[in-house]
């Protein structure tokens, strides 16, 4: 068993909990938490118009208050990726989706769900989406409608040239559908240089609220034209923007304390300085974590400029008194859940460095993960 109480535990949370180094759910401020301590009925008008505030915001994080909708949806990150694969992408039409990891896997087994067409132009896990391969099948395919991709492919850590990616998409007029669900909220993402008919983003990553509602920011003129497309009562993203548009309130039973953590989070993404902000703490955030694991004689899978400052994966020491389980128990025990690996290439586990968490909090983890190696007998990796 390993001691809960150690004497050289660092940086304990507030609330005593675990610090999250994972991809979500993610370590959340106090005042987040806080800000659940109410009840609102879903019909009230405090809770309607939480809805429409929270919704303005969202679009205003990616300028995109004229030219799109914002729609929420129940559920975690993955409901609203299939709810804007199911509405925005018919059976008409064929989607081109671009994999370097396991989220980008995940779309092809939504669109076999969906029985929706679905080609996959796939990348290694620590290679970047090709854009000039990207061109050859947009013109080698003409009956492709609808290109689909990971911002940051969250399974490794990779950012993919999203701009280059929309630019392309958009050249040979190409609808594309963006899973932003590790990114939005702490990486560019703008309809300013960014032309996208859908992304999917979800409130308990990088905005710092709580899981329970994924939500989409949607082309207007796409979302008027997508009316019957969607398989599904529940993920359809056309009747639920239908419903809000009349009366404000969602379809079915809203996440209502989500919800106030999410306003809550929105206002400390202001409060922090905007996105910009927020980007460079976690860049900062990103740099000690590689830096320190470095220094113990860990391996990132990525070099530095494929490195989305999101979460980062190391490669599992080859010294045969490393245990990840082991290794995974003790630094939780310190008070620092991290998260196994996800490529399928190489042995690894990953590290986050997103949500509540500053540089305190990463030497702290950093400290912990020291201590860890030598309670296992480990003095070099
Ligand atoms: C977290 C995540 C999702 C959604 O996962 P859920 O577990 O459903 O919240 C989808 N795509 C990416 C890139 C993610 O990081």
């Amino acid at each position: 068993m390993v001691s809960k109480t150690d004497p050289d535990d660092i940086a304990k949370s507030p609330t005593g909990d675990a610090y999250l180094l994972t991809p979500g759910p993610l370590t959340t401020s106090e005042t987040v938490k806080q800000a659940m301590l109410h009840d609102y009925g879903s019909r009230d008008g405090s809770f309607v118009n939480l809805t429409r505030d929270v919704c303005a915001q969202l679009l205003d994080i990616a300028d995109a208050r004229e030219s799109c909708d914002c729609v929420p949806i129940q559920g975690s990150g993955t409901f609203a990726v299939e709810a804007m694969l199911a509405t925005m992408f018919s059976q008409k039409g064929k989607l081109l989706n671009l994999v370097n990891g396991a989220y980008g896997h995940r779309i092809t087994e939504i669109c076999e769900y969906l029985g929706r067409e679905c080609v996959v132009l796939e990348f290694a896990e620590d290679v970047p989406v090709d854009v000039e391969k990207l061109e050859q099948a947009l013109i080698d395919d003409e009956s492709i409608s609808h290109v689909s991709v990971i911002y940051c492919e969250t399974s490794s850590g990779i950012l993919n040239p999203l701009e280059k990616i929309a630019e392309a998409v958009n050249r040979y007029g190409r609808a594309l559908l963006i899973d932003a669900m590790s990114s939005f909220g702490a990486l560019p993402l703008s309809t300013r240089n960014i032309p996208f008919t859908a992304l999917a983003a979800s409130s308990n990553k990088c905005l710092q609220g709580v899981p329970g509602m994924g939500f989409c920011i949607v082309k207007k003129e796409a979302l008027q034209s997508s009316a019957g497309n969607a398989h599904s009562l529940s993920l359809d993203l056309h009747k639920q923007a239908e419903a809000m548009s009349k009366n404000g309130q969602w379809r079915f039973t809203p996440p209502v304390h989500c919800l106030l953590a999410l306003a809550q989070a929105l206002t400390e993404l202001d409060e922090e300085g905007g996105i910009v902000t927020r980007e460079q703490r976690y860049r900062s955030n990103c740099q000690i974590l590689r830096d320190g694991m470095r220094e113990l004689g860990f391996r990132p899978l990525l070099p530095d400029e494929l490195q989305a400052p999101i979460i980062v994966t190391f490669h599992i020491p080859e010294n045969p008194g490393f245990e990840f389980q082991q290794f995974y128990d003790r630094l939780s025990a310190r008070g620092y859940v991290i998260y196994p690996g996800k490529i399928t290439n190489a042995d690894t586990f990953r590290i986050g460095c997103i949500g509540d968490l500053g540089s305190n909090e990463m030497h702290g983890a950093l400290l912990a993960i020291k201590a860890t190696l030598k309670d296992m007998g480990i003095e070099n990796l």
